[in-house]
């Protein structure tokens, strides 16, 4: 990774300014991650309350650091101050770079994508955040192709080091060295994966929520898998994580990953958190779903 990180430096175009769209866990995340690295960012959404979320969320992880001594207040300042939340394109329109984070629906970003292209100057890269849709199908309408790819973060983008860095047909590799370039920049560890639904993480990921749900099927009590696996070594249980990833995301995602491998992910897995979803228990974002939240 680092090697690879290196030849990506010299191949990158410098990024001096940057968007995010979506404020949600993801967008928030980015937004604080790439500010807290020294990019100014504009983080837009289309809800008001979305923009306050975000910016709450990253004032929270900063005063950490200045309770820990990490940081210090006027760094905590500058950093917030770095970030532009907007609910204008308009506010975007000479970033080198936007990630988009809205939304798991091919539909929603599509739109987004090809509103968003449309303000940009012809050499800014534009990537989206997906967790699972394939790069060629976003990319299908937009006019600028070679300057798209995937920028994959974890949740919580500020403690998870991986950035899966998605290659699509026609992606440029100066697009690619930018990425990888900028993830590094951020103290991330981009690796670059070719398209496909899931890419590489939730490749592996989904099938193990897959598991899961025929458990429950089978009539398993979720709480007790989830200290299974946290005594098996893993950091959580699948239906902890789901709550953090949010089951709203999980479920759209579920849907990508059915429609792309079907003889591989049959539909327990949505079946099986579908209840919940549909009684909009989406998990820790709005404080119910496995379990609740204060
Ligand atoms: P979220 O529900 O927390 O946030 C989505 C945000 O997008 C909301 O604030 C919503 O108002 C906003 N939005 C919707 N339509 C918009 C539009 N047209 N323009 C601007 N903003 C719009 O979702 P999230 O968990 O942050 O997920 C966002 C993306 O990141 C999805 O593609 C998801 O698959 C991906 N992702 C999620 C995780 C995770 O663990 N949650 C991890 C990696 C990637």
């Amino acid at each position: 990774i680092k090697k690879g990180a290196k030849k990506a430096a010299k191949a990158a175009k410098p990024i001096h300014w940057a968007g995010v769209l979506g404020a949600g866990i993801m967008g928030g995340g980015i937004a604080y991650q790439a500010a807290s690295r020294g990019t100014p960012m504009a983080m837009k959404d289309i809800k008001p309350e979305a923009l306050d979320l975000g910016m709450s969320e990253a004032s929270k992880i900063l005063l950490k650091g200045v309770e820990i001594g990490k940081i210090t207040n006027q760094q905590m300042a500058k950093t917030l101050a770095s970030i532009t939340p907007t609910l204008e394109y308009s506010t975007l329109k000479d970033c080198d770079i936007v990630v988009e984070a809205v939304v798991e629906n091919p539909k929603v970003k599509d739109s987004v994508l090809c509103e968003m292209e449309s303000v940009l100057g012809d050499k800014a890269i534009l990537a989206s955040n997906t967790s699972t849709i394939s790069i060629d199908l976003l990319a299908k309408n937009l006019k600028r192709p070679e300057n798209f790819c995937g920028m994959h973060f974890f949740n919580p983008v500020h403690k998870m080091p991986l950035v899966e860095v998605i290659r699509g047909k026609k992606t440029s590799e100066e697009t690619i060295a930018t990425v990888v370039a900028w993830a590094s920049a951020m103290g991330k560890s981009p690796i670059v994966v070719n398209d496909c639904p899931g890419f590489l993480v939730n490749r592996v990921l989904f099938p193990y929520f897959h598991g899961f749900s025929l458990l429950l099927r089978d009539g398993a009590d979720f709480t007790a898998v989830d200290k299974v696996m946290e005594k098996f070594g893993w950091p959580m249980g699948p239906a902890y994580l789901l709550d953090v990833v949010g089951l709203d995301t999980a479920v759209h995602a579920a849907n990508v990953m059915a429609e792309g491998f079907p003889d591989r992910m049959k539909k327990e897995f949505k079946d099986a958190i579908e209840a919940l979803y549909e009684q909009k228990r989406f998990g820790q974002k709005n404080g119910k779903g496995f379990y609740a939240y204060s």
